[in-house]
């Protein structure tokens, strides 16, 4: 089907494959379309020097504004911003013990993480943290943690203590934040959030955070960039890394400036007619399988409560003709491709997030889905390998190049 918008003009031109994101902000596609005030940002920076620390002081100032921190930089993304994070509080600001890491030669070096916490965005929790030279404690099991077993873990050598605030987080068993505060408070021991994908900007140091990670360009629409914000000592501490580990991390005048106006404009966002504009595209969806049969269609509230929904499309194989797994995989061969969110496809479902559509994909996604559960009821769609497809991410990186 001809879909003759300027995002597919933009994928002929330069011979890249067109997409229709309705999975998520992915980096795996590219992040986020990012906001024209970010867009002009980078493109008027670009040309000009600038005093790196002082373009990083204005940083700090809109990230004071916008999180209620003392203070904030922008790094590379919210995976650097946990690493420098991690070394801030493990070297205070020593920039001779920066200089040193990963050789952790200090009593801090330990970082315990509820194991239900332990999650992947494109890489692992642990390793963001090992990078560091630390080492990362697992505390509790997978869907049970107690308040000793997080005690127990910060009684020596702990630098902070991490928690992670995620759709790919356990949903339930693990310490909630304000409890986790106060017992590594009481400890002496800061804690860092990772927020890296979350909307709140001010919850989480409200509710007692030391330090929080952002990413830039995940919902904010900036360019690539990551967000570290709190105390100022803190901050300071993870600031001076880039002498050290950081370097390899290196965030350029562009991505600074670009998330600074994408921070502003955050500020002022209609966020009523943005929500206003999704619901409409998830009713148009629920509408277009309406009379399908084994197909369950409902909308969901986020899992960590960002102002967002999304449609869940629960599949029966037996009534619809082919299974949630199967839908998901023609609307991927769709022309163009739809990509939808199916981490949890073995549940039986897979679900629609409308926040990264650009203008006019709504009734495209619509049309496709239609077809798609027209076709499953013909008999007419494979079966994907689910094995095969919890292997592709992995794939893909060994074959290319
Ligand atoms: C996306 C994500 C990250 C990584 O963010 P980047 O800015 O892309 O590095 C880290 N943690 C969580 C929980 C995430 O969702």
């Amino acid at each position: 089907m001809a879909d003759p918008s300027p995002d597919r003009d933009f994928h002929r031109k330069h011979g890249f494959s067109p997409v229709i994101n309705v999975n998520g902000t992915m980096t795996g596609l590219g992040a986020s379309r990012a906001v024209p005030q970010a867009i002009a940002a980078v493109a008027e920076i670009m040309p000009h020097f600038v005093d790196m620390h002082e373009l990083q002081s204005h940083a700090s100032m809109v990230i004071q504004d916008l999180t209620g921190a003392e203070a904030g930089f922008v790094t590379a993304s919210a995976a650097a911003g946990l690493s420098l994070a991690v070394a801030g509080c493990m070297t205070g600001l020593d920039p001779a013990r920066a200089e040193q890491l990963p050789v952790a030669t200090g009593d801090k070096c330990r970082v315990p993480v509820q194991m239900g916490h332990l999650c992947h965005y494109g890489a692992a929790i642990e390793q963001a943290i090992a990078l560091t030279g630390a080492t990362c404690v697992t505390v509790g099991q997978s869907t049970q943690v107690l308040d000793h077993q997080l005690a127990a873990a910060l009684s020596e050598n702990v630098a902070a203590a991490v928690y992670v605030v995620s759709h790919h987080v356990v949903e339930y068993g693990q310490i909630p934040l304000k409890r986790f505060c106060e017992i590594c408070h009481a400890a002496n021991v800061p804690v860092i959030v990772d927020a890296a994908s979350e909307y709140d900007l001010r919850g989480f140091l409200r509710d007692g955070a030391d330090l929080v990670l952002y990413s830039g360009h995940k919902f904010l629409g900036g360019p690539t960039s990551g967000i570290v914000a709190g105390r100022r000592d803190l901050v300071k501490a993870a600031y001076i890394q880039n002498l050290g580990i950081g370097r390899g991390m290196k965030v350029g005048k562009e991505s600074i400036f670009g998330v600074m106006a994408a921070l502003k404009a955050w500020k002022i966002r209609d966020h009523d007619a943005i929500r206003a504009l999704e619901a409409e595209a998830l009713s148009s969806w629920l509408r277009a399988v309406e009379g399908f049969e084994g197909v369950t269609a409902t909308i969901h509230p986020d899992v960590t409560h960002n102002p967002l929904d999304r449609l869940k499309l629960a599949v029966d194989p037996a009534l619809a003709g082919a299974s949630a797994g199967a839908i998901g995989l023609a609307l991927s061969r769709h022309d163009p491709p739809i990509i939808v969110r199916d981490h949890e496809v073995e549940l039986g479902y897979i679900q629609l997030d409308p926040c990264n559509l650009a203008p006019g994909q709504a009734p495209v996604v619509a049309k496709a889905l239609a077809e798609a559960f027209r076709n499953a009821a013909a008999g007419l769609l494979s079966e994907p390998d689910l094995n095969e497809s919890r292997n592709q991410g992995i794939r893909s990186y060994l074959e290319w190049g």
